[in-house]
């Protein structure tokens, strides 16, 4: 009886149910656990919750937990009830071991989903010892569970950007909660009417949740594509945009890469004196070797257009430690009469880049939002996503970004500890 004891409490069982018997089946090298409930019991109706005689029963079979290495099962009669207020007919009633619909008892499941956490779906669907596809549904349940629990009362600055899972294919919009870390949000695409499928989902959260209220977001961070730039204007039209430092830098970088390649192109000395300096101009200076550091700064003074290109990228850089607005805004105009008077052709288009988004570069000095709080995130998803190959629609993709990424309440390896331990009684 004792060892019955054990599996009740692994299973969380509560009255009426019991562990009937456990039954090690030596052909088929499995455990088969029975599970029987008090006769006479009432439960209750799962709409009402009025407790109501068993109706009939219907036998089913859920998988559980591996018992040292064999493969555990669930057997028991499920009453259905016969609601007695005579409003919600014959119900099946809800069971303490597992969710209704699943043929997984809810210790398996959680099992499941911190293998996942840990490894590709695939590989932990191959450990459990069942089919990707059953993997996947277990996995987008409970992501989708926990993300109806999220609190997003806090929400105020947003950033975006894109993800794919190959370059070209399949896009998404990532939309992360700035104040607290965290992807909230993903919508397919990267077009205008991805931020209203964001602004409709937030809408959605409100109806549920009073505290929660699109109106309060009132800083947008994105790169300056002009699909994010229109569709933040219409649905956030209170809103303010920040481009992203880093996206804004990357378009003065290119404009140094493409200075640096045609001036390599003119003629054979300045060929050499440019061969494998790439690295140098674009990367961080705190990223560079001491050797490196003293290449470029003997390179960085000599009579080259990519000296003169990697001033002006180093010019603006400076623009991001201002704290004034107004000094900010007479750095970034004497820093674009510079670039445009600069004579370095991919420098005037990177400063027209500039010009044309402005505001949105200025507003960082006083939102101080960037994604760069969020490149955490994203990297953690440009890794996971390998484990999203070959799954062609986005929803897996999602599910895989949220549970690297939402910040979620999941099972934790220490819950499912709880959960094998009987406690002490
Ligand atoms: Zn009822």
């Amino acid at each position: 009886m004792a060892e019955n004891e054990v599996f009740a409490r692994t299973l969380g069982l509560t009255e009426p149910w019991y562990v009937e018997s456990v039954v090690f089946d030596n052909k088929k090298r499995q455990v088969d656990i029975y599970l029987a409930y008090r006769s006479g019991a009432r439960f209750p109706c799962p709409e009402c919750g009025e407790m109501c005689p068993v109706h009939d029963t219907k036998t089913r079979t859920w998988k559980h937990l591996y018992f040292f290495q064999y493969p555990t099962y669930i057997h028991a009669k499920i009453p259905r009830v016969k609601c007695e207020q005579d409003e919600h007919g014959i119900r099946m009633v809800k069971i303490p071991w597992s969710r209704p619909k699943s043929r997984f008892s809810e210790a398996f499941e959680m099992f499941l989903v911190i293998l996942c956490t840990e490894m590709s779906v695939s590989a932990a669907a191959a450990m459990a010892g069942i089919h990707h596809n059953s993997a996947w549904r277990i996995l987008h349940h409970h992501v989708a569970q926990a993300r109806s629990r999220q609190d997003l009362s806090g929400l105020r600055k947003v950033g975006v950007d894109e993800a794919s899972v190959k370059k070209g294919h399949n896009y998404v919009s990532v939309f992360c909660d700035i104040d607290r870390p965290r992807v909230v949000d993903v919508e397919d695409g990267r077009d205008s009417s991805t931020i209203t499928r964001f602004k409709d989902w937030v809408k959605d959260k409100a109806r549920t949740d009073p505290r929660v209220d699109p109106e309060k977001i009132k800083q947008f961070c994105c790169d300056m594509s002009p699909a994010y730039v229109l569709g933040i204007g219409r649905a956030f039209p209170e809103a303010e945009i920040t481009f992203d430092r880093y996206h804004v830098l990357a378009v003065v970088n290119q404009a140094l890469d493409m200075v640096r390649r045609q001036e390599r192109a003119t003629n054979q000395a300045k060929r050499d004196l440019l061969k494998h300096t790439r690295y140098l101009w674009l990367k961080n200076p705190t990223n560079l070797t001491k050797k490196q550091t003293s290449w470029l700064e003997d390179i960085k003074s000599m009579d080259l257009k990519t000296a003169r290109a990697y001033h002006l990228k180093t010019a603006l850089q400076r623009l991001w430690e201002h704290t004034d607005p107004a000094q900010a805004e007479k750095y970034l105009k004497k820093w674009y009469f510079w670039a445009t008077h600069s004579r370095l052709g991919p420098m005037v288009q990177a400063a027209r880049t500039v010009k044309r988004h402005w505001d949105g570069i200025l507003q960082f000095i006083q939102s101080h939002i960037s994604n760069g709080i969020i490149e955490g995130l994203i990297n953690k998803i440009r890794t996971a996503m390998k484990r999203a190959y070959g799954f062609k629609k986005t929803k897996y993709l999602k599910t895989i970004i949220y549970l690297v990424a939402g910040d979620l309440d999941l099972p934790t390896p220490e819950d499912f500890a709880q959960l094998q331990l009987p406690t002490q009684s």
